[in-house]
């Protein structure tokens, strides 16, 4: 294509796409492009089976500070916004109660102090008593057909949307960006890139088959974007740690999400159980957390990939080190490392699902294979850290970088309305704000764009 874009997205997953529609649709941004590397949108970490299709929203994930919970809430609704004004509404979002639940005295009494922080910001959560499980999950209020003995207290809600299908979300992204925006709008599949330079005020996009020229590049390919920052030149002082994360189902035993407290020690999300909206009559649970040395689940040629960004050193090291010198941390990972081992597995797992439903039984289980994806979690060797959250590299440049573990799906158009917003600047180009407020704000005027850090730092996880 000898075509010179104004705008080049690499990766067509829910962040990718989200940013074609945005560009298209708000700016008046001359050319736009997206190249991604499979025949279709969303075949990896957004794919429907590949992450827990939650739209966080900050309330039941007790991990979360009130600052990044009312941040995630904002990112959530505009989700909300677009979906349920389509057409295909039935395929995007979906309603199912939602619970964190807390087991135990020191749990119990957690979730009631949270309650008083969130309930002004959350008009529809409720502390939920064991009646009110009771009614909405039973299989979590008994056991052995009666109440479970232990305390039980949780906070949620009913009627809220809680799930996305976020590969149906990106098709949609892409189908309405294709729509809306005519000739200015390219998507080319089948395209993987594996060179960007920059010559001049261009940037050179090399495909192996193609080379493309753009003006302002955004980078949306999960782990593999940091691959192509460190071709550029940019981000040598981070390293990826692939964290995978494997399910289980069971048969339908829950009827909505049920989340449990975080261990504020360690760096992941406790395991949750909820619906599949794409298998009926099962019940999912998980994730779990394995380090694995691949950049796409159940993609062993993303091995060369990941040793290549990885660029283990002294440094490196450290991080590791420091996390696996914290007993709990340590044990977690061992853990999750057995929880990948057929016939050990269950029977592991099964203990940590009984928290939530104590009746399961060993027969129930089934681990679910091919289903879970990767969070390309950055290692920031300067300040010796694992960050949590999304991540991202503005060159300042015309380039920008995005990584993003979870919960990066929800995040897809707030994340997308930053780097709008960054390239119209870099590039001169007019953003229609009233038709992006009245569209996907509607009159949300809280946590509006100026008070996010730019997510130069990170946030913390919630799978
Ligand atoms: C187990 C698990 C559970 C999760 N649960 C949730 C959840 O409940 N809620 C939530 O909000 N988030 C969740 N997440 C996170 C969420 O899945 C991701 O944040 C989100 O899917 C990231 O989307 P993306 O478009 O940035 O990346 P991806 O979906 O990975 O897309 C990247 C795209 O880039 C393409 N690509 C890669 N390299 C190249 C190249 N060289 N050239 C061209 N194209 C390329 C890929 O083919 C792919 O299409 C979860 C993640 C995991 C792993």
């Amino acid at each position: 294509m000898s075509q010179v874009f104004d705008l080049l997205i690499v990766g067509g997953g829910v962040t990718g796409s989200a940013l074609l529609y945005v560009a298209s649709r708000y700016t008046d941004i001359g050319h736009i492009a997206l190249l991604e590397k499979y025949a279709a949108p969303a075949r990896v970490n957004s794919l429907h089976s590949n992450n827990s299709q939650t739209l966080h929203c900050g309330d039941i994930e007790t991990n979360y500070s009130l600052d990044k919970a009312l941040k995630v809430q904002r990112a959530a609704r505009m989700v909300e916004h677009y979906a349920t004004t389509q057409p295909d509404i039935d395929h995007l979002i979906f309603r199912y109660p939602k619970m964190v639940l807390g087991v135990g005295e020191r749990e119990c009494e957690l979730l009631r102090r949270r309650f008083e922080v969130l309930s002004p910001h959350y008009p529809n959560l409720r502390l939920l008593e064991p009646n009110d499980i009771a009614r909405i999950e039973p299989a979590v209020a008994f056991a052995g057909g009666r109440r479970r003995p232990d305390e039980i207290v949780a906070l949620g809600s009913e009627s809220e949307y809680t799930a996305v299908n976020y590969e149906a979300l990106a098709r949609s992204f892409v189908r309405q960006a294709q729509r809306g925006g005519g000739n200015r709008v390219a998507v080319e599949y089948n395209q993987r890139v594996r060179h960007i330079r920059r010559h001049h005020d261009r940037f050179l996009i090399e495909t192996g088959t193609t080379s493309f020229q753009a003006r302002s590049i955004v980078v949306c390919a999960g782990g593999h974007s940091l691959r192509l920052a460190h071709d550029l030149g940019f981000g040598h002082h981070y390293s990826v740690l692939p964290v995978a994360g494997s399910y289980y189902f069971t048969p339908q035993i829950l009827r909505g999400k049920v989340y449990t407290v975080q261990n504020d020690k360690l760096p992941f999300a406790a395991i949750h159980g909820d619906p599949d909206v794409n298998v009926p009559g099962k019940t999912r649970w998980g994730p779990t957390a394995l380090v694995l040395p691949v950049l796409e689940r159940y993609n062993w040629e993303t091995v060369k990939d990941f040793l290549r960004v990885f660029q283990f050193d002294r440094k490196v090291w450290n991080v590791l080190f420091d996390l696996l010198k914290v007993p709990d941390i340590r044990n977690y990972m061992f853990k999750n490392l057995l929880f990948e081992v057929p016939v050990l597995r269950r029977g592991l797992f099964l203990r940590d699902a009984r928290k939530i439903v104590p009746d399961l039984r060993y027969g129930d289980l089934r681990f679910a294979h091919h289903v879970g994806g990767i969070r390309p979690q950055l290692i920031d060797k300067e300040h010796r850290r694992l960050m949590m959250g999304e991540a991202k590299i503005d060159t300042g440049v015309g380039a920008i970088f995005n990584m993003t573990p979870s919960p990066g799906a929800t995040c897809c158009l707030e994340n997308a309305e930053v780097d709008m917003r960054a390239v119209a600047a870099f590039l001169g180009a007019t953003i229609d704000e009233q038709r992006f407020e009245r569209e996907l704000l509607i009159g949300d005027h809280r946590h509006v764009i100026g008070d996010l850090p730019a997510y130069l730092i990170s946030g913390p996880d919630a799978a």
